[in-house]
């Protein structure tokens, strides 16, 4: 594994609202812990962002020290590919806020929300989206790969109702559950 400069991991420390967690942290093994216990990879720096500002802190620390980047959503990929060995993880599960605007049928994800964050959020107003069929699968990476469950065969795949990406919220086109539209 590198050996990270102290120095620049203060920096990167003071320069992030969200933690930054290291192979000797207590919660190291925790954190990095993803839904197939049978990927056992060591990220040299995992950055658990709390805001979208925390992104460009942490792709520029892995550019100066050469370091690989991977991205971790909900970590339900089953090859492991949020978690990279010796680089730097950017972890999004602590945002995991999802923003209803009932009136335009939108909703605003956090790329760390879950499929049940979602239900929950916009499950309280009558609305909903297709997602995928387990509520602790991440809604981002879901979404990338397209996304099916079980409203696919009205509605179609989660990406076709993807509006935009924006920084770290996403508006994603919600219907009404029981209205049928
Ligand atoms: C138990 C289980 C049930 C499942 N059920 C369904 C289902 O019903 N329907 C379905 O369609 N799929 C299903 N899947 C598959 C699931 O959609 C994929 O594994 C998906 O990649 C998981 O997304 P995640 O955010 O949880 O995972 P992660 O492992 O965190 O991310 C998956 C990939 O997307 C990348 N990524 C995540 N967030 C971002 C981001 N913000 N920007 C750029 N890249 C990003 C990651 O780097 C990684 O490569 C299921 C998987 C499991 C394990």
């Amino acid at each position: 594994m590198k050996i990270q400069s102290n120095e620049k991991i203060e920096t990167l420390k003071n320069n992030v609202k969200g933690q930054i967690v290291l192979p000797d942290d207590p919660n190291y093994n925790e954190v990095r812990e993803i839904w197939n216990a049978m990927i056992d990879r060591r990220p040299a720096v995992i950055v658990q962002c709390a805001e979208a500002d925390d992104v460009p802190h942490a792709i520029s620390y892995a550019r100066e020290n050469g370091l690989e980047i991977s991205i971790r959503g909900g970590g339900h990929n089953i090859a492991g590919s949020s978690l990279c060995d010796n680089g730097v993880v950017i972890d999004f599960s602590n945002m995991t806020t999802v923003s209803v605007d009932a009136q335009k049928r939108r909703a605003y994800v956090e790329p760390g929300a879950t499929l049940g964050d979602f239900d929950k959020a916009v499950q309280a107003h009558g609305l909903a989206t297709p997602v995928g069929i387990n509520s602790t699968t991440g809604i981002a990476g879901l979404t990338l790969g397209g996304g099916f469950g079980w409203l696919t065969r009205k509605y179609g795949m989660t990406i076709d109702n993807l509006v935009s990406q924006f920084r770290c919220s996403h508006p994603v086109r919600i219907r009404a559950l029981s209205r049928g539209t």
